[in-house]
């Protein structure tokens, strides 16, 4: 199998409410997959699974011989902490902290990569900036050099280029792009369909559940994007997750208490 991550009936919970359901496929490697749905439809949650941020409730994931450090993640921007005082130079250190020594010293090459990972994304000069005082397409270029020495070989990107200004996303973009053709395999929540219909040759497209999987010119298809606007409106944020077989009616409803 040349799949580098393999969902088998994954479920993930929150308090026992589904976020993802029942989800089975493989991402491929050296693919590059564009992650699609509705809001709420599990995608981050999908994310997170995947570099084993949270356990799943049911099913598994199968990461043949990848260790933590084979992925790079970059969390959609609202999960992150800009009110840190550090400095641009150490957020993008960050990224190689795995290598640090003992003591978690930085050695004067870690200096040096960093340095050139922030030419790369235009940032030179950048280095003793606090990260508080940039904008958003200068922050997430911070964080798009630091994936690039953590040298991963699955880079997983949730929103990247939401709320970012239209040469910044040129030049992220671009390095995705690179990263592909360097064989990594690269994963990304996107919901610009247009930016997933250009580059991304692979779609899994979710609704909670898996509304499809596959080249991205036969998912991205109108009537599948109805089905899960569809799946969205039918979302009941309170149901629990399904009950194994055996606890089911005939009719294959699960079976409730009776209301009090
Ligand atoms: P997406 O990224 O596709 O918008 P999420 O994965 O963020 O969707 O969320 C999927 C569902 O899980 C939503 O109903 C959301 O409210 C819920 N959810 C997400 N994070 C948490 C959390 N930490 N605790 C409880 N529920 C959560
Ligand atoms: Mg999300």
């Amino acid at each position: 199998m040349s799949d580098i991550v393999h969902l088998n009936n994954l479920t993930v919970t929150y308090e026992r409410h589904p976020a993802v359901h029942h989800i089975s496929g493989g991402f491929a490697a050296g693919s590059l997959t564009a992650i699609a749905g509705p809001n709420g439809a599990g995608k981050s949650t999908l994310l997170k699974a995947i570099v084993g941020e949270l356990r799943p409730a049911e099913g598994s994931i199968d990461r043949g011989v990848l260790t933590r450090n084979d992925f790079g993640y970059l969390p959609q921007a609202a999960d992150i902490v800009r009110r840190f005082p550090i400095s641009v130079a150490d957020t993008v250190m960050l990224g190689v902290w795995k290598n640090a020594g003992a003591f978690g010293r930085f050695s004067r090459e870690d200096g040096e990569r960093a340095r050139e990972a922030l030419s790369i994304v235009g940032l030179s000069g950048f280095e003793n900036r606090h990260i508080g005082a940039l904008s958003a397409g200068q922050f997430q270029r911070v964080l798009f050099a630091r994936l690039l020495l953590q040298d991963a070989r699955v880079i997983l990107l949730d929103e990247p280029f939401t709320a970012i200004d239209q040469r910044t996303t040129r030049d992220l973009l671009d390095l995705v792009l690179q990263w592909n053709q360097q064989g990594r395999t690269v994963i990304a929540v996107l919901h610009d369909f247009e930016q997933v219909r250009s580059y991304f040759p692979e779609t899994l497209l979710i609704a909670r559940e898996l509304v499809g999987w596959g080249k991205t010119q036969d998912i991205m298809s109108p009537a599948n994007l109805i089905k899960a606007r569809a799946m969205a409106e039918r979302w009941d944020e309170e149901a629990e997750t399904c009950l194994p077989e055996e606890q089911h009616d005939e009719d294959g409803l699960a079976k409730r208490e009776p209301a009090e």
